[in-house]
């Protein structure tokens, strides 16, 4: 197996060229792409990965048609028409560029802060996504990003208990007896930990599933429970609390490994099944079956995932189930603990990728992604500081994707914002730009990648030419630099030098030359002798940091900002899961996909409906305060009472009246992390006319 050294030795291509899927998904698969005549005619998995085995999801295994649709932009676009009309003609790359440099330039001379770039997870390679990049917005003085849209929450939740984003190794799921599924639509967003689970299941394991949803993972688990959104911190108080009645507890471990079980045995005590099954709307024997099997079953694991953090008490739901498996001991063995992400256990030398010394001194404001639509629409003020004047938007579509949209939309319009984005296909934020410049797809550009779901190191090789002018964002923005005299030495460092210096002497580049990935050596029982990288070196039930923040200290029940029946004027509760094959809003743009998905759904429970005369299949309009979304009812008996799940995240314009779910959702912040509640969202249905 050949491979190019770089994308103009892609010409002529091998026949067959390692990479590594880019996409926001825990599975972060190797990638083998075949290539014909300069195209890539298939992308498959790489069998000699264990991860992938060989075995790619449905949007990945279309990654050629992606790369090679009659859709993609392949110029650089100046807008002709009014923002947001999708008007433009191509431009020279040089006038673009030009034009950019100079009127961002001209807006760095008043204060640079107005400046804001805007990306996330559109590629979650390290040198496509942050290294360039950011490298010319410290230069700049540009505002600074909390890129916090998706994981956040979870993500301090994390830090706060088991002191990073560290958890089981994957691959030992598949000799737990006992697993729960807690908030995650595995066969949706976690293909290959599925496969685990399964082989588990076959060897006798008992699968639970934990999810508002009655999703496809739900179905094929042995039991469900189906609570209501944002209730898991009340669930896994009641575990602890029978985990205490009962004694399944470990006190050996307790006591050497753990920090602050005094407190939070007290604060469990106060959590009966009685109080969660009516917190959670589960029956009591339910949650008294599932802690009988969890405080029983050795190994028991969790493969816990971001959907429980999406609400109000987001950070310290995970901190509340991140605590079940050291009051069991469950680390003590390779295939007992928890798994959120594994992406803390990565070495990567980010200081050397983003170059923060490049803000010689300066302090820029941070603009949280989660609150785009309000920050578009305020005025310059002290506490603010300057207006936004300029955005630049890279693998992101934060007018599809962030939340409360009718805002975010508006701050986008702005005749006196000035808009960059780079894109693959002209998505609803694209139709919002004063220019679109053509970036790569992961077919055409070097990358190296960490993942949040395994431990293995990958790369990713160019397998073909950049199609028509397209330049990979790294690119982009050396040319841009060039453009406003930045001179450092750093600018210059080419995509495949930045590659080797992610990892630095860490992970052997010449193996991922070689293979295209590289394990890193993680012990197969990390904590089964404690050794948490916390402050304390132990789980910490109760976190010091945390008090000292001001905020509680010991995981507890934080109810929704928008609970479930705290309004009369939108009594149903909201979440808005990913529909199967879109992976949030990138593959969208494949009609092949969207014939898949057929039109914007919202899964209602019969009862609901029946109560506001929607019949399946009917044209609905889901409302608040915030907005107003149409689309299609589904009775498709996956919602539960009082609950709706308005599937994400199509296009806006794509959608029934160029609306989509994000009309609705809220830029509330969780606990911690200021993270976005997506799934803390109180909505009234009605049913529509058919125009
Ligand atoms: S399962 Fe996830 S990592 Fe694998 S190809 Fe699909 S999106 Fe990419």
């Amino acid at each position: 197996m050949n491979a190019p050294t770089s994308p103009a030795a892609a010409v002529p291509a091998p026949q067959l060229v390692r990479g590594a899927c880019p996409h926001d998904c825990p599975d972060t698969c190797a990638l083998l792409t075949t290539v014909e005549n300069g195209r890539a005619v298939r992308v498959q998995g790489n069998p000699a990965h264990a991860q992938t085995g060989g075995v790619l999801c449905a949007k990945v295994s279309r990654y050629a048609e992606r790369t090679h649709h009659a859709d993609r932009i392949l110029t650089p676009l100046k807008r002709t028409g009014p923002k947001g009309s999708g008007q433009f003609a191509p431009v020279p790359w040089d006038e673009a560029l030009d034009d950019i440099a100079r009127r961002l330039g001209a807006i760095a001379t008043r204060d640079a802060q107005a400046i804001v770039p805007y990306s996330y997870a559109g590629t979650m390679g390290l040198v496509q996504g942050e290294s360039m990049d950011r490298r010319f917005f410290h230069r700049l003085g540009a505002s600074l990003l909390h890129r916090s849209i998706c994981s956040t929450a979870g993500g301090e939740g994390l830090v706060h208990t088991l002191g990073g984003k560290v958890g089981m190794k994957v691959e030992f799921f598949a000799e737990a007896r006992l697993i729960l599924i807690w908030g995650s639509n595995s066969i949706g967003s976690n293909l290959h930990f599925w496969r685990i689970a399964q082989q588990a299941k076959r060897d006798g394991a008992r699968l639970v599933c934990i999810d508002p949803r009655r999703t496809e993972t739900a179905e094929k688990c042995h039991e469900h429970l189906q609570l209501r959104p944002g209730t898991d911190a009340a669930l896994a108080l009641a575990l602890m609390h029978e985990l205490i009645e009962n004694d399944w507890l470990d006190h050996d471990y307790i006591t050497r490994h753990t920090l602050g079980w005094p407190q939070l045995r007290e604060r469990a005590l106060a959590f009966p099944l009685e109080r969660a099954a009516e917190v959670c709307g589960l029956p009591v024997e339910q949650i008294r079956r599932l802690a009988r099997d969890y405080g029983t079953t050795k190994p028991a694991a969790i493969r816990l995932n971001y959907g429980v953090q999406r609400v109000h008490g987001g950070g310290n739901a995970v901190r509340a189930i991140a605590c079940l498996p050291a009051l069991t001991g469950a680390w003590r063995q390779r295939a007992g603990g928890v798994l959120l992400s594994s992406s803390g256990t990565f070495p990567v030398d980010r200081a050397r990728l983003q170059r923060p010394e490049l803000l010689a001194g300066r302090a820029p404001r941070t603009i949280n992604m989660v609150t785009i639509g309000d920050d578009l629409l305020r005025a310059s003020s002290p506490a603010f500081g300057p207006k936004i004047e300029a955005l630049v938007v890279y693998n992101s579509n934060p007018v599809a994707v962030a939340p409360d949209s009718p805002r975010v939309a508006r701050g986008f319009a702005r005749e006196d914002l000035f808009t960059v984005v780079l894109e693959h296909f002209q998505t609803d934020t694209a139709d919002y730009a004063d220019y679109i410049l053509p970036a790569t797809t992961q077919l055409e550009h070097w990358d190296v990648h960490l993942a949040y779901g395994h431990t293995d190191v990958l790369l990713n090789r160019p397998a073909i030419a950049p199609q028509g002018q397209a330049r990979s964002n790294a690119q982009i923005f050396r040319d841009l630099a060039a453009r406003m005299g930045f001179t450092e030495p750093c600018f210059a460092d080419t995509d495949e030098q930045l590659c080797r210096q992610a990892y630095g002497e860490a992970v052997d580049f010449q193996k991922l030359l070689d293979d295209g990935f590289a394990p890193l050596p993680v012990p197969d029982a990390p904590f089964a002798e404690g050794g948490f990288p916390t402050p304390s070196g132990r789980c910490e039930f109760y976190s010091e940091r945390l008090a000292r923040q001001g905020l509680d200290p010991l995981p507890g029940h934080v109810p929704n900002h928008e609970a479930a029946g705290s309004s009369a004027a939108y009594p149903l509760a909201m979440i808005s899961p990913p529909a199967r094959n879109f992976l949030n809003s990138t593959f969208v743009s494949l009609q092949s996909l969207r014939d898949i998905e057929g039109r914007p759904l919202l899964e209602l429970h019969p009862d609901d409906a029946a109560a506001r005369g929607i019949a399946d299949g009917a044209l609905v309009r889901v409302f608040n305060d915030r907005g107003s979304y149409e689309c299609h009812a589904t009775l498709n008996g996956r919602a539960r009472p009082g609950v709706v799940n308005g599937l994400g995240i199509w296009w806006r314009k794509l959608g029934h009246g160029g609306t989509n779910v994000n009309e609705i959702t809220s830029q509330a912040l969780t606990d911690m992390g200021a993270g976005p509640t997506f799934y803390d969202c109180a909505v009234q249905v009605e049913a529509l006319a058919e125009s």
